[in-house]
């Protein structure tokens, strides 16, 4: 699977402490995405996911996010990932996808299917810039729904979900990382503060 990269202990996209896994990839190309970095693939980023998933301890973790780019371009892996995470006892699995659960569910394929099974919420549709007031601290534009695929996370979800949004700067190796649904002109005053920093959403 492409995979830019994986990184836990998130608190901002979602609830708890997770594990977002960001995957490259993405032909939906939706105006003002924050995440343009991540729209294409990048076959150097081509992740074996048994072992990708070996380089993190899941049992200290409240669930997984998985964003990009476009998870639902790389059905088969995301399959497989969602289907690994879940042997080893990952439960609460969001998914960001720029499709509908129409759009995904008309597919008619296999992959698609498997993966959506498996999903425990779903924030689905594209970033529609002219639909983001900022007042969402889980989803960027309010055409996007929080979807909940699976029964008993209504109540993990909605004491998460409030309308102001933090991003968390996150340090890694060679970057300055920003993780969550960016307020308003945080990507301008990010990449002002330090030219070395990535957006993710
Ligand atoms: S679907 Fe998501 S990653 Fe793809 S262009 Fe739209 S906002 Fe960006």
């Amino acid at each position: 699977m492409q995979i830019e990269r994986g990184v836990t202990g998130v608190t901002t996209l979602g609830p708890g402490s997770r594990l977002v896994v960001w995957v490259n990839g993405c032909n939906r190309r939706c105006r003002g995405c924050i995440s343009e970095r991540l729209q294409a693939f990048d076959p150097e980023n081509e992740y074996d996911i048994e072992v990708f998933l070996r380089g993190f301890d899941l049992s200290r973790i409240d669930g997984v996010t998985i964003s990009g780019g476009e998870p639902f371009e790389q059905a088969p892996e995301l399959a497989k990932l969602i289907r690994l995470l879940r042997r080893k006892g990952v439960t609460d699995i969001l998914v960001y996808t720029g499709y509908t659960l129409e759009e995904l569910r008309a597919r008619g394929d296999g992959a698609t299917d498997e993966a959506l099974s498996g999903i425990s919420v779903l924030i689905d549709g594209p970033y529609v810039a002219e639909l983001d007031d900022g007042t969402d601290n889980i989803k960027g534009s309010k055409n996007q729904r929080v979807l909940f695929l699976k029964p008993g996370f209504e109540k993990k979800y909605s004491e998460y979900m409030r309308p102001e949004r933090s991003m968390q700067q996150m340090p890694l190796a060679n970057i300055l990382l920003a993780a969550g649904i960016p307020p308003a002109g945080f990507a301008e005053r990010f990449i002002n503060d330090d030219e070395e920093g990535e957006d993710e959403v």
